[in-house]
């Protein structure tokens, strides 16, 4: 049997595009070498807020997939969101400025923080500027990927090249016309230099503690609001030195739960906190912050073909030379769980009909970047 998609990689990106294939009547692959949800997904606390900041072209990208996001994951899996308030609270000057400029020019609905919340905090903490945002939520990472992902067949192994005989592509037994590449941060299956993914180790840990939240708050680590069971979540760490494939010596677990403890603290008085469980994986960001969205150029073919893109010259998109049949859907840094069901769509709607992906977001933005560097 020919696939009609191989997808490597089953975090959220992969898990979301096996969703909108299958659910079109496709047949997929599904390879992770570790299990579903295994990286950077099993690790998120996977919070659904919108990027609080200056009006700009990320900002209202994290916002159109965040308003997107919340009506699919409410809509299609009920039961693995929790639909809850967000505080968002400035962690210095700088940042006062920027929740201030966001809610003169936001459409979003936001109101007083209530008192209940106001004796909860920090004098730190209530002493900068906030804003209580009425819709954010948090998705059980790892409970959505597998619903997303449950159409699909999973492989459990590692691709570690990608063969093309000119008609599918072939990973040992298994064979697919087209491959969506959604490994994250992880080994990259091609070297094209204007592709740069940086891998950004991140922590979360779910605590007990006796003080209820109501709501999540964001400061300077997020917190969930507490289940029934009196547990919530805190994320994350930002490290950009340790990584689980390069790096030497083993994670440093303790110094990441004093860091996240200290950090929630800052923010709200929590009491008697008991650590319950650690969650650790890589994010996947880009140079200019954007998603990586789309089919990839070949560097060498495309500038033999056209070396006046070496000297800025520009050459219509469409005669780029491209690797057949293959697309990639990463670059989505700490937004992942926000953004990975809107593009997703725009990446699959993009396949099967044709329709366009704006040029913020296809690989070949970058490409045309590298190609003004480069002299051969
Ligand atoms: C601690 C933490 C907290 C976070 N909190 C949030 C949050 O609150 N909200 C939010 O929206 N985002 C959050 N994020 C970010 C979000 O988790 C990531 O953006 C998202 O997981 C990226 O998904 P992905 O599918 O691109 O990559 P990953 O989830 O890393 O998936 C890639 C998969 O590919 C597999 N793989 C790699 N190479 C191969 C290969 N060669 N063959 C087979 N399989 C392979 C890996 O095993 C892995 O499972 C957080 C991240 C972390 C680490």
């Amino acid at each position: 049997m020919i696939f009609d998609f191989a997808i490597i990689g089953a975090g959220i990106n992969g898990c979301a595009c096996s969703y909108f294939l299958t659910k079109e009547g496709f047949s997929v692959a599904l390879f992770d070498h570790v299990a579903i949800a295994s990286g950077g997904s099993g690790a998120a606390g996977a919070f659904i807020s919108p990027k609080i900041s200056k009006k700009g072209d990320i900002q209202s990208l994290i916002e159109s997939a965040y308003l997107f996001s919340l009506d699919f994951y409410n809509q299609n899996f009920p039961s693995m969101i929790k639909n809850s308030p967000l505080l968002h609270i400035a962690r210095d000057e700088k940042e006062n400025k920027k929740v201030k400029e966001f809610k003169e020019s936001t459409a979003l609905k936001f109101s007083d923080m209530p008192d209940k919340t106001l004796s909860l905090l920090s004098d730190y903490a209530k002493e900068h500027e906030s804003l209580f945002l009425e819709r954010s939520a948090t998705v059980d990472a790892k409970r959505v990927c597998e619903e997303l992902s449950k159409d699909a067949t999973f492989f459990k192994e590692k691709v570690t090249e990608l063969n093309f005989n000119g008609d599918h592509y072939i990973f040992g037994d298994t064979k697919a016309k087209k491959v969506i590449l959604a490994n994250g941060a992880y080994t990259q299956l091609l070297n094209e230099p204007y592709i740069n993914l940086r891998g950004i180790w991140g922590h979360r840990i779910d605590v007990k503690t006796t003080t209820a939240l109501d709501h999540n708050i964001h400061n300077f680590v997020s917190i969930s609001a507490s289940d029934q069971n009196n547990i919530l979540a805190i994320g994350a760490t930002h490290n950009v030195h340790f990584h689980p494939e390069r790096s030497s010596e083993a994670y440093d677990l303790q110094s990441g739960r004093d860091e996240l403890i200290e950090k929630a603290l800052k923010s709200v008085k929590l009491e008697n906190i008991e650590i319950l469980a650690d969650h650790v994986g890589l994010r996947c960001g880009s140079n200019d912050y954007f998603p990586y969205l789309g089919k990839l150029v070949k560097t060498n073919e495309t500038l033999d073909k056209f070396p006046q893109l070496q000297f800025g010259k520009s050459v219509d998109e469409r005669k780029l030379i491209y690797y057949e049949n293959l697309y990639m859907i990463n670059g989505v840094g700490g937004y992942g769980f926000v953004l990975a069901p809107y593009i997703a769509k725009i990446l699959c709607d993009h396949i099967i009909k044709d329709e366009n992906i704006d040029h913020t977001l296809e690989p070949s933005r970058l490409f045309f970047r590298y190609a003004k560097k480069v002299k051969k």
